[in-house]
């Protein structure tokens, strides 16, 4: 069962001057699987990911994930989609710096009306996962970048997304914190059975994931398979 089926997906900007960001590609993701996107700047990688999750609307093709065809949802049924069945997690980690890593952790769970016991208990169990429990309490602003990764991270799963999108997740961590970011990735991918996407410069970062996807003017030009031993970088 694929959780992506992107098919011949083109996304062209600008009317005068035309921008063909993402060109015909196509590319499926089986459920389960951990895929890693690489590419130059301006390959259209982030094009790419604003496609999946429904936030540019695509110039043709067609993108499901599940059995949704994102690419026909009406702007508020994406969002509802986005919120529901996706999880995001990004460069800069996106805290609310007002709420502690708990409450943030939480935030997910607001929208399915639990009960605050109930959701503190789930959040608990969540970072217990990723190893940050002993930061429930504390503020954004008082924990390391390694960690508060790991909080946005927490808050991108806790509500069991189909899958899960990240663009850059370790560009602004010390490469032992990006490393320890990519073991609770490739942990949750093995023991938990998440499907994520991963975005990423870095050749160390994706060699974390099961399969690399290269992206270049917009089309897959390149995989690689790690049960083919082929992630040596
Ligand atoms: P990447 O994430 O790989 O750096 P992008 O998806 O940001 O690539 O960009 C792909 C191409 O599309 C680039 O040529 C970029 O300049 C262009 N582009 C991106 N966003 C826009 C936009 N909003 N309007 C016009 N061109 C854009
Ligand atoms: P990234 O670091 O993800 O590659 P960029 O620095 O390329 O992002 O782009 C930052 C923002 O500017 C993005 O939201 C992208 O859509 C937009 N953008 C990129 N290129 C262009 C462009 N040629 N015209 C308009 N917007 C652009």
């Amino acid at each position: 069962m694929n959780v992506l089926s992107v098919d011949q997906a083109t996304k062209i900007y600008g009317n005068k001057v035309k921008v063909r960001a993402v060109d015909h590609l196509s590319l499926s993701v089986m459920e389960g699987e951990f895929v890693a996107i690489m590419g130059p700047s301006g390959s259209g990688k982030s094009t790419f990911l604003n496609l999946i999750s429904g936030i540019l609307p695509l110039t043709s093709g067609e993108i499901r994930i599940g059995e949704e065809d994102i690419s026909r949802l009406k702007e508020e049924e994406a969002a509802r989609f986005r919120r529901d069945k996706l999880g995001f997690v990004f460069q800069d980690y996106n805290l609310v710096d007002t709420l502690t890593i708990g409450e943030n952790i939480m935030l997910p769970l607001m929208f399915q009306q639990k009960d605050p016991g109930s959701m503190r208990k789930e959040a608990h169990i969540c970072a217990e996962k990723l190893g940050i429990d002993a930061v429930f309490d504390s503020r954004t602003y008082e924990v390391s970048g390694g960690q508060a990764q790991r909080a946005a991270i927490a808050r991108a799963i806790i509500h069991h997304p189909k899958l899960l999108l990240a663009d850059e997740p370790t560009g602004n961590l010390d490469s032992a914190s990006a490393e320890q970011v990519m073991r609770m990735f490739a942990a949750l991918n093995t023991e938990e059975h998440v499907s994520s996407i991963v975005v990423t410069h870095d050749p160390r970062t994706a060699s974390f994931c099961g399969r690399v996807v290269f992206i270049r003017d917009g089309k897959v030009f390149h995989e690689l398979y790690r049960e083919d031993n082929q992630l040596q970088f």
